[in-house]
């Protein structure tokens, strides 16, 4: 195992996973290469039987339409794929990114697809293998070479007190409260590294009566966060589960700083639906830190992480659940848990099938911010044995995202330090900036081209930081034009055509609202900050799938029931993978407080085999 590789690649994978979906600029078409007029860079295919060193390009058909592929081979390995080409929807493209690790590493063509994007899958490795006919290469050639698989070995079976299904933040909490309870844990991932939604998230955590609150004297309590939760979803959520997850996400995010050692900003932010200040910020407000550190905890107890192993199939002996069947390079392997399985799977928000066939609104229009191993694994593997399943339709979209790609924007956290205001291309607010994340979707979706334009000053960015915290994400904005930078409000608006004179008179009337420390037409929560002076910022995005709400029935102690409400024994779930818990729509940075909370409860009743 390169245990040690996965804390290096983690940012790298959600850099590389956002950059990949945004459509490549076609510099050449496959139509206009042929074979012999291939970019090799050296051809020295003679001196071995291997394949040519040198660049290709190849084409397939993806759902989307062409993609067009340039592969580089060099001493026979595949060095390097970029995607010129392709007209697939962002959430689907980023499966051209996992397939291209996964070809590299096994320096193979033939590798398996990402479920839930068979046909992007299919089209990329139509192309891939279409560049290595026109290097007169072939894939046994390649198989042949096998220098950089890096295979590891693998039993046929592994047995453990506890197995734990996907190294989310869920899987890791629940590996780790495991082991910290003496059980011999093993997890699965099916990535090539830990880390799910929850890496490439902001990190932050709901978290009532917290040490920042204690010192900046907002009052805040267990209730008024489970009447929020509660008032956020609707009403539809299970209010046992609830009130669970209030009373022991405090203990879960001192858990997180003291015995994980996860180091939090000096600050908090201000979510939508919230109804006080209360949600930590891990260090970098990236979930980078929370991730790095439940994976180096879980090693130093001796917790065996096994990443590209999707589990595929549970195994029940007398109706409890006692194994897991996964699959690593083409091999089954059986993990049997003596004591329990923990599914951690994560939501479905990249399986379109399963959001479709859930919700029909949710369709291949809309872009996500999931990464691609989101699936409904967890939910698909226990309904085979009679889970039942809750609030499946409820699908959350974040309302301001890439508008090209469906990344979410940090950038965009501005808005939750109480800072900017969203405007339509009519220079008009039209929702409460803090209100839930549901309700500014809807709103934005009504508005021109259904996308909003986020505007803020020089003194709220020199405040929030955004530029500086989130500098790759600011720069790669800015350079795309889908940020800009103005010293007049006028040239601002004009970037994007939006009306300036209508602009001037909204923040007019805003800044006398906040004169007056009311917002008398949108009621906008929190301290109301007047904007002064250039340069301004205008930032344009637009909702994407963000969270599914629903998922796996669970009770109090995290045992996965039936349809007639009974214990599934030996069956655990935790995260995303689980439902009602957040009704209807989850408050922003209540996820990280549910997937610590219930992961540790999880982990600890299946320890105890309870
Ligand atoms: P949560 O927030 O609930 O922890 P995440 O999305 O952060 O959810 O993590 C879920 C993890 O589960 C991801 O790393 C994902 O790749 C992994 N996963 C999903 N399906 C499977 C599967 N079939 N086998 C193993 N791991 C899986």
């Amino acid at each position: 195992m390169r245990k040690s590789n996965y804390v290096l690649a983690a940012g790298v994978l959600a850099v590389s996973l956002t950059a990949c979906s945004k459509p490549a600029a076609p510099e050449t078409t496959a139509a206009e290469t042929t074979a012999a007029e291939t970019t090799a860079a050296e051809t020295t295919a003679a001196e071995t039987a291997g394949i040519a060193d040198g660049t290709y390009t190849g084409e397939g058909t993806g759902k989307g339409g062409k993609i067009v592929v340039e592969v580089t081979f060099k001493d026979s390995k595949i060095e390097a794929i970029k995607v010129l080409e392709n007209a697939e929807t962002p959430g689907f493209a980023e499966a051209m990114d996992t397939l291209t690790e996964a070809m590299i590493t096994a320096n193979q063509v033939d590798v398996d697809g990402v479920s839930g994007a068979t046909l992007t899958s299919n089209g990329f490795t139509e192309a891939v293998k279409d560049a290595l006919a026109k290097s007169g290469g072939t894939a046994e050639q390649l198989a042949a070479t096998g220098v950089t698989a890096e295979k590891e070995a693998r039993e046929d079976s592994y047995t453990a007190d506890v197995v734990v299904v996907g190294a989310g933040g869920a899987g890791l909490s629940a590996a780790v409260t495991a082991a910290e309870a003496g059980a011999k844990v093993i997890v699965v991932e099916k990535m090539m590294m830990p880390g799910g939604n929850t890496l490439i998230s902001g990190g932050e955590m709901a978290a009532p009566g917290n040490w920042l609150q204690a010192e900046q004297g907002v009052e805040d309590s267990v209730d008024q966060f489970y009447n929020d939760i509660l008032k956020g979803g609707d009403n539809e959520n299970d209010p046992e589960l609830v009130r669970v997850l209030a009373e022991n996400a405090l203990p879960a995010a001192e858990w997180l700083k003291d015995d994980i050692q996860m180091t939090f900003e000096d600050y908090m932010l201000f979510f939508g639906g919230h109804s006080v200040e209360r949600s930590l910020v891990p260090l970098n407000a990236t979930g980078v830190e929370m991730i790095e550190k439940l994976t180096a905890k879980a090693e130093s107890l001796g917790v065996e992480i096994h990443t590209n192993t999707p589990a595929k199939e549970l195994v029940q002996t007398d109706g409890k659940v006692t194994a897991v069947k996964a699959e690593y390079d083409g091999k089954e392997i059986t993990y049997n848990a003596n004591k329990g399985v923990i599914l951690a799977t994560g939501g479905f928000g990249s399986n379109l099938e399963m959001r479709i066939a859930n919700n029909p609104d949710m369709n291949e229009k809309i872009l996500s911010t999931n990464t691609v191993g989101s699936t409904g694994d967890g939910i698909t593997m226990a309904e085979a044995l009679g889970a039942q399943t809750v609030d499946m339709q409820y699908i959350q979209t974040y309302p301001t995202c890439d508008p090209e790609t469906g990344t979410l924007l940090y950038v965009g956290d501005v808005r939750l330090e109480g800072r900017s205001i969203l405007v339509n291309l009519e220079g008009k607010r039209f929702v409460e900036e803090l209100e839930r994340r549901d309700v500014i979707s809807m709103a934005v979706t009504q508005q021109t081209g259904g996308v909003s334009y986020m505007f803020w000053d020089e003194a709220s960015m020199e405040a929030s930081k955004v530029n500086v915290k989130h500098e790759k994400e600011y720069n790669n904005l800015i350079e795309r034009g889908i940020l800009v930078k103005a010293d007049t409000v006028e040239e601002a608006a004009a970037h994007f055509g939006i009306d300036a004179a209508e602009l001037q008179k909204t923040i007019d009337k805003y800044n006398e609202y906040c004169e007056k420390g009311k917002d008398e037409e949108f009621n906008k929560r929190g301290e109301l900050v007047a904007f002064t002076d250039g340069p301004y910022y205008i930032m344009k995005s637009t909702p994407a799938i963000h969270h599914t709400m629903g998922g796996l029935k669970i009770n109090t102690d995290a045992q996965v029931l039936t349809t007639e409400n009974e214990v599934i024994p030996g069956l655990y779930a935790a995260g995303e993978v689980t439902g009602d818990i957040h009704g209807t729509n989850r408050l922003g940075s209540d996820a990280i407080a549910d997937i610590v909370v219930f992961g540790r409860i999880a982990g600890k009743n299946a320890a105890e085999g309870k």
